[in-house]
């Protein structure tokens, strides 16, 4: 079976490079990539010798998002020799669309997600290129995140499906709310500075010194006791749990369902998310444009 993630174990097995390997599609994310990374994440969580867990992406982008449209994507949720059998469970058979849909994304968009951000080892993402929509929610379920000075980072769910962003709905945590709600509005993207400067990233390294520059960070993290690393990543998730993040996350999730009711209640097709020319076409989308201060 292809392997569109790789697992690395670094320095005796202390750390974990977990790396989404499928370059030549940025990275997009099939229901293939998507269990091989929780089987990833499975493996780094139960060897006792891993400490640290870096989330890497091989290529130029660190991930497109789903994968909405590739021949792959396609052959994988449709019946034949080539559907996943995910696709076959949790909900996929569900006659009523909307069921279906709100099943299929609770285990596989946002319940993994949730997992992942739980995980008893702690977790960076190294990102580099663009993370668009569901790159945010993989780097998102990360401790802590590590950029390279190109990476840009958008959530286009609004602007091309007409809906109210990524099933894990960690925008108004991770850029504040205003700009949470500039973002998804216009589309436009962050660039690494910027999201330094709003804390979600802690390192802004150049893009050729990213893969050893994260692996010194890692290392430093790695030194620490595993209960230190592990209580200090459960007060500080218990204090946003606290702070309302895990229910507004279940809350988010849900009016995402609302807006997939939606469009499948509009569509003649049912299909679950907006067309053109309600929304600019994803298939022809220009590059995203970076958010500047002076611009409109
Ligand atoms: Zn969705």
């Amino acid at each position: 079976m292809t392997e569109l993630v790789t697992y690395e174990p670094l320095d005796e097995g202390r750390i974990a490079r977990i790396w989404l390997n499928r370059p030549e599609v940025h990275n997009a994310q099939s229901r293939t990539l998507l269990i091989q990374l929780d089987e990833a994440f499975v493996r780094a969580e139960a060897d006792d010798a891993v400490r640290v867990v870096i989330l890497a992406a091989r290529g130029r982008n660190f991930s497109a998002g789903h994968d909405m449209g590739s021949d792959e994507a396609l052959a994988e949720r449709t019946a034949g020799p080539g559907q996943h059998p995910s696709f076959t469970d949790h909900g996929a058979t569900r006659a009523g669309r909307v069921e279906a849909v709100y099943l299929q994304e609770w285990h596989y968009y946002f319940e993994n997600t949730c997992r992942w951000r739980n995980l008893r080892k702690i977790t960076i993402a190294q990102v580099q290129g663009n993370a668009i929509s569901a790159g945010l929610m993989l780097i998102w379920a990360c401790d802590l995140i590590v950029a390279a000075d190109n990476a840009r980072f958008s959530d286009v769910v609004a602007v091309r499906l007409g809906m109210p962003g990524v099933e894990y709905y960690g925008h108004p945590w991770e850029f504040g709310p205003r700009k949470a709600k500039e973002l998804l509005l216009t589309g436009d993207s962050l660039d690494a500075d910027e999201a330094y400067r709003l804390g979600m990233v802690s390192k802004v390294f150049p893009v050729d010194e990213l893969e050893a520059k994260t692996l010194q960070f890692a290392r430093r993290i790695a030194e620490r006791p595993t209960i230190a690393a592990l209580l200090v990543k459960d007060s500080v998730n218990a204090a946003t749990d606290a702070m309302g993040f895990a229910e507004a996350l279940r809350h988010g999730f849900h009016i995402h369902q609302l807006g997939h009711a939606h469009w499948s209640a509009l569509n003649d097709d049912k299909h679950p998310c907006g067309k053109p020319p309600d929304v600019e076409d994803w298939r022809t989308a220009q590059a995203t444009q970076l958010a500047r201060r002076d611009s409109p």
